[in-house]
């Protein structure tokens, strides 16, 4: 649905965060990543999370935190997406009700 190359969304990030927290992204997928948190508060929550989880459990698998971790995340990315304003993307972040 993006065209744009340049802004890391809400949805490539949490696909992304499992390499960037093993350092895996390339040097320019890294930039974007933190470029991204800096103005988005509900990703910075969500790495914190995803640190906290690392810590407390020693390791890190995408099975561990998808599921019911994550709707709850995406729910406070939509809530503090809407009051930034209302990207083009949120319908990606649309729960299944
Ligand atoms: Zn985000």
């Amino acid at each position: 649905m993006t065209t744009s190359v340049d802004d890391l969304t809400c949805r490539e990030f949490v696909e992304l965060v499992t390499d960037y927290l093993e350092e895996a992204l390339e040097p320019a997928e890294r930039r974007r990543f933190d470029e991204h948190l800096v103005d988005c508060l509900g990703c910075t929550a969500y790495l914190a999370q995803m640190r906290e989880t690392i810590r407390l459990t020693g390791r890190l698998r995408e099975e561990d935190v998808d599921g019911e971790a994550m709707a709850p995340l995406l729910n406070a990315f939509r809530y503090w997406k809407q009051a930034r304003s209302r990207p083009p993307t949120a319908s990606l972040l649309e729960p299944d009700l």
